[in-house]
């Protein structure tokens, strides 16, 4: 399923590489066969997913394009769960970092945090400019 650029798909069946040289781009949706072990195998985006035999040898053109059509989509269904989860995930990250800004802390705390991020040089020019110096 993650397969960086330079890895070629496996077969989803026998787990061997599916070879560059012959593969379609990997944006598109194929069906091919292993050269291994002979599966039937749909690759889409770069993903392989085994196809079923049996009704892709259905005589009825309708009931091929019709399994195609549900592999395709369940494919899609599952990448967009993924996607929505990894989404929830961030997104309760984000309000539990939120959470804990909510808690500010008051001027003093404030200040305090500020100096501590300071080293002595810059906490004086610091102290200057909150009271410069009568000339
Ligand atoms: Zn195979």
């Amino acid at each position: 399923m993650d397969s960086s650029a330079d890895e070629f798909p496996r077969c989803a069946k026998c787990n061997k590489e599916l070879g560059g040289g012959r593969l379609p781009p990997m944006h598109s949706f194929s069906v091919l066969r292993c050269p291994s072990c002979n599966a039937l195998l749909a690759l889409i985006f770069g993903c392989c997913i085994e196809l079923n035999e049996k009704t892709l040898s259905n005589p009825s053109i309708e009931i091929k394009a019709q399994y195609l059509y549900q592999v395709l989509t369940d494919h899609f269904a599952r990448l967009s769960e993924a996607i929505a989860q990894e989404v929830a995930e961030t997104w309760e990250e984000v309000v539990e970092a939120n959470k804990t800004k909510e808690k500010k802390p008051n001027g003093l705390k404030k200040l305090q945090q500020n100096i501590e991020k300071m080293d002595i040089d810059s906490f004086n020019s610091y102290l200057e400019s909150l009271d410069p110096p009568d000339l």
